[in-house]
């Protein structure tokens, strides 16, 4: 019933491959901290995977980073063209921009 391995017909599998899921022999599995594995290519091939995993979630963080900076920045920069264009409404004091006009609003609080 048990799996014989790979590379030799007439050995019991004991363990299989961490990369490739071969079963594999004692003498067969290279044991390794990272898992067993059936060669050197697989433990090679599984280190590349895991780095390029890792990698991988950093790059994700730092794009949630620069997405955040560039939300704030929107932001900010929504506020000033509400500010700039209630400015420009100066002779209609209940323009609806001079509602949301957080800036001015502060700008003018600051002049009191
Ligand atoms: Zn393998
Ligand atoms: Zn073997």
């Amino acid at each position: 019933m048990a799996k014989s391995c790979t590379n030799h017909a007439e050995a019991a599998a004991v363990t299989m491959c961490t990369q490739c899921h071969k079963p594999i022999c004692q003498s067969c599995t290279m044991v390794t901290p990272a898992g067993r594995f059936c060669s050197s290519e697989c433990s090679i091939l599984y280190k590349e995977m895991k780095t390029k995993l890792g990698a991988g979630e950093g790059r994700k963080r730092g794009g949630f980073g620069l997405t955040l900076i560039f939300f704030v920045l929107l932001l900010v920069a929504g506020a000033f063209g509400v500010h700039f264009a209630a400015r420009a409404k100066q002779d209609e004091p209940d323009h609806w921009l001079k509602k949301i006009d957080v800036i001015g609003r502060w700008l003018d609080q600051g002049k009191k």
